[in-house]
Order: structure tokens, then sequence, then C-alpha cells
């Protein structure tokens, strides 16, 4: 990737660092002036709230993200994390096709290069790929520093871009939602758009597939950006009850090409749609 591009993206996350650390500042002063209930207070505020918007995905304190779609009509959009999978998404492409189905696949960087044909198959059969960081650290990508992050993000793209010149990455998900005070810098430098979603089931974590499926139920709505999972014991299962959802739902399951980005805006182009 763009060596002066890595370069001015690192100095300015540097600099918000510096100013995030402000605070210190006024800590060190009110405890030196035997102010300790004051310095504990500032101190678990700041705390309190650097960790809201790291750690609660649909926290946009650090930079703008979409949680919905723009502009919803009676529209849905099918999102699906952490493949390709050798077994899963197969599957999940013919599923897909048999339900008319055009999916945003958040695809990890390091998974895309085992399985590049793969990668290939999601794009010609007119699904959008989508970046989901080179190695996809979950338990850790919230505290990543700058350079470690800029290599997850940035590797990505790299290695989508590579195997889809056509189509490169237009999105940016962070494992588990979970963003810090750098992640929405380095996606806007590369030219991406942070996507998070409305509704999803937990299919990352639980196997109970009707009740994975009921949670999305709820939250299923007009403009809603649903999430499942590729690399679960039930991904299959998951792809399947979901799509029967969707297609039982009366919304209509929109193409990712229908997203255009205009004016640091994600509008729906209806007439775009196949
Ligand atoms: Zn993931």
């Amino acid at each position: 990737m763009n060596a002066a591009l890595r370069a001015r993206s690192l100095r300015r996350a540097y600099f918000r660092f510096a100013l995030a650390l402000a605070p210190a500042a006024g800590v060190v002063w009110l405890a030196w002036n035997g102010y300790a209930l004051g310095a504990a207070l500032l101190f678990c505020t700041v705390l309190t709230t650097m960790m809201i918007g790291t750690l609660v995905p649909r926290c946009a304190l650090f930079g703008r993200m979409i949680k919905q779609l723009p502009q919803a009509g009676n529209e849905v959009l099918l999102t699906i994390d952490d493949g390709p999978h050798p077994q899963h998404t197969p599957a999940i492409l013919d599923l897909l096709d048999q339900h008319g189905i055009k999916a945003l696949f958040f695809l990890i960087g390091e998974r895309a290069a085992q399985h590049p044909q793969l990668v290939r198959d999601i794009s010609a059969r007119g699904h959008e790929i989508g970046n989901h960081t080179q190695t996809h650290p979950a338990g850790t990508f919230w505290m990543l520093g700058p350079v470690r992050l800029w290599r997850e993000i940035a590797g990505c793209q790299e290695a989508l871009t590579a195997l889809c010149p056509e189509h490169p990455p237009r999105f940016f998900r962070p494992p588990a939602g979970h963003h810090n005070l750098f992640t929405a810098l380095f996606a806007n430098a590369l030219g991406l758009k942070m996507m998070l979603w409305s509704a999803r089931g937990f299919d990352g974590v639980l196997t109970d597939v009707p009740a994975i499926t009921q949670r999305i139920s709820r939250r299923l709505e007009a403009g809603a950006i649903v999430l499942i999972h590729e690399g679960t014991p039930v991904a299959v299962e998951v792809a399947q009850s979901v799509t029967a959802l969707l297609e039982g739902s009366g919304l209509k399951c929109i193409p990712p090409a229908s997203l255009a980005l205009r004016d640091d805006e994600v509008v729906v182009e209806r007439r775009a749609a196949p």
C-alpha cells in the first residue's frame, strides 16, 4: 500500500493519540493540588468514555459508521462475515442464488489468500466483497496500536484488491464491531466506509439455529443490515434459515451494488438494482 499514505495516516493517528492524552494533564494537576476526588472523577469519566467508544460496536464516538441503510425504504442488506470458507462459501453461494439474494461478504485477508478462487467466485456471482482485516484478531482488535492496526486494514485491502481488481472493497467492518481511536481514521484514509449492522443473532457464539433466527427476526425491519457468519458449526443452517426469513419478510433484500458512495454519504440507488 502507498507508503506516503501510510506515513500520513500514522502521523494523524499519533496526533489524535496525543490529543486523547490531554485530559491526563488535568488529572495530574488536580491530584497534585490535592483535589483527589476531582482527579478520580475526571479519570473515571475519560476512561469510561474511551471504553464505551471502543467496545460498544454501534457507538460512533471515534468516527462515522453505517449502522442502517440510508434513505430506508422497504429494503434490507444481508452481510456475511469471516469467510471465505472452503465448505461454507460454495454452499452459501448456491443458497443465495436459489433465493435471488446478493450479499456483502466481509472477508479476512489471509483466508482470502488461501482460497483465492472462492473470492473470485463471490465477486463473479454478483456479490460484493468487503474488508474484515487481514488476520481477524477479534479479542485484541480494540487495543491495537496504529502500526499493527494499519497493517490489518491496509493488508486486507491490498490482498482483496489484488484478487478482485475490478471490484476492490468499499466497506470495512471491524472484528466484533470493536474500534478504537484510529480505526475510522485508517478506514477513511483507504477510501473505506465503516459498516456495522443492526440485526444479528450471535451466530458466532450460539449454535441454536431457531434462537439465532428469532433474534435476527426481532430486529428485522426496513433499513436493517443483517449479520451472519461463515466458519461456525451452524453456518450453512443459519444461512438457510435467514434467507428463508428474508424471503418471507416482505422486505426487499437489496444487492450491495445498489449502495453508492456520494459526497461522503452512502445512498441507495434503487434504479441501479438489477
Ligand atoms: Zn468477524
